[in-house]
C-alpha cells in the first residue's frame, strides 16, 4: 500500500482509504470491518457523519496495532467557536486517545471564524492529540489567509475531485505550497461518470472497471482517495488498483473529461 509524507514531521498518510459519509450508524462498525479485512488502512468520517462510534468500535476490534491504521475525523461547522472540546467529543465517540488526521470540514466564510478554529486544531496538534492537521474544502483565497493568520500549514486539503470537476488551479496552489490534495466524491459519486464513455474505451483497454480506472487516474496524479462503498465486492475492486499503470495518453483522456461542474456545495457560500 503507498503512503504519501505529510508535511508534518514524518507522518505519512496511505493514499488510498475509505470514506464512510452516508454509511448508517449502524452500518460502520461492520463497513469498516469488512474493509480492514480487504486491506484499506486509512478511514475517513467526521463529526457530522454520525457513525465516529461505529468506526472506533471497527479499529478497536480489528486486532490491528492503533499505529497500522490511519484515522481521520472532521471538525463540523457549527464548532468553530469550540473546537478543542468538539474534538474530544469525537475522540471519545471514536474511543481513540489520539487521532492521525483532524480536519476543519468546511471554511464557512460568512461565519468568519474559520482563523480561531485553526488556531484551537493547531494547540490540538502540539499536544500530540491528532498527529497531523489540515483542512476541507477551503479554496484558494481561504488558505492564503489561514497561512497568513496561523503558525502551521495545513497538511491537505480535502476538496471534491473527480475527472467531472478536476479543480487544476487548487491542485497547483497545493503542490507549491507542500499541502497535499485528498479528493472526496473520488468516484464522482458513481453514477453518470463512470458510465462517460471515455471511461469505458479505458476500462476495456485495460481490463479493469472504469472505478479501477478513475482511482488509477487520481493515484497517479498523487492525490489522496477516499471512495466509498458498502458493497464488499466493489470495495474489493476499488482497493485492487495497484497493478496496472495508465500511460500518457490515458491520463490525458481523462484530463479532457473535465466539465468544471461540481456535484456538492460551493465552500464559498456553503454554511
Ligand atoms: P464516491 O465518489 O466515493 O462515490 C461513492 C458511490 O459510488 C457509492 O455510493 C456507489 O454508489 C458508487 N461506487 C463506489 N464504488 C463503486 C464501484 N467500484 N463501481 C461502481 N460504483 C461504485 O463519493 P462519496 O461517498 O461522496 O465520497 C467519498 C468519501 O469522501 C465520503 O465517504 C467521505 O468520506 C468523503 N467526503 C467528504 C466531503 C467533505 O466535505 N470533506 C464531502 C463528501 C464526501
Amino acid at each position: 500500500m503507498n503512503s504519501l509524507m505529510l508535511n508534518t514531521d514524518g507522518v505519512q498518510i496511505p493514499q488510498l482509504g475509505y470514506g464512510v459519509w452516508q454509511v448508517a450508524a449502524d452500518e460502520a462498525e461492520q463497513a469498516v470491518r469488512t474493509a480492514l479485512e480487504i486491506g484499506y488502512r486509512h478511514v475517513d468520517t467526521a463529526a457530522a457523519y454520525g457513525n465516529e462510534e461505529g468506526v472506533g468500535r471497527a479499529v478497536l476490534g480489528s486486532g490491528l496495532p492503533r499505529e497500522r491504521v490511519f484515522v481521520t475525523t472532521k471538525l463540523w461547522n457549527s464548532d468553530h467557536g469550540r473546537a478543542e472540546e468538539a474534538f474530544d467529543e469525537s475522540l471519545s465517540r471514536l474511543g481513540l486517545d489520539h487521532i492521525d488526521l483532524f480536519l476543519m470540514h468546511w471554511p464557512v466564510p460568512e461565519q468568519d471564524k474559520y482563523v480561531q478554529a485553526w488556531k484551537a486544531m493547531e494547540k490540538i496538534y502540539r499536544d500530540g492529540r491528532a498527529r497531523a492537521i489540515g483542512v476541507s474544502n477551503f479554496t484558494v483565497g481561504a488558505l492564503t489567509r489561514l497561512m497568513n493568520e496561523a503558525g502551521i500549514t495545513p497538511s491537505i486539503n480535502q476538496i471534491e475531485l473527480h475527472p467531472y470537476f478536476q479543480q487544476r488551479e487548487m491542485r497547483e496552489f497545493h503542490e507549491a505550497n507542500g499541502i497535499l490534495t485528498e479528493a472526496w466524491s473520488p468516484l464522482g459519486q458513481g453514477k453518470g461518470l463512470l458510465d462517460d464513455p471515455a471511461l469505458t474505451v479505458l476500462s476495456e483497454k485495460h481490463g479493469r472497471t472504469p472505478a479501477q480506472i478513475v482511482l488509477r487516474w487520481h493515484l497517479q496524479l498523487g492525490h489522496v482517495v477516499i471512495p466509498k462503498s458498502v458493497t464488499p465486492s466493489r470495495m474489493g475492486e476499488n482497493f485492487d488498483v495497484f497493478g496496472f499503470i495508465l500511460d500518457t495518453e490515458d491520463m490525458a483522456a481523462i484530463g479532457a473529461m473535465n466539465r468544471n461542474r461540481r456535484i456538492g456545495p460551493d465552500p464559498d457560500t456553503f454554511n
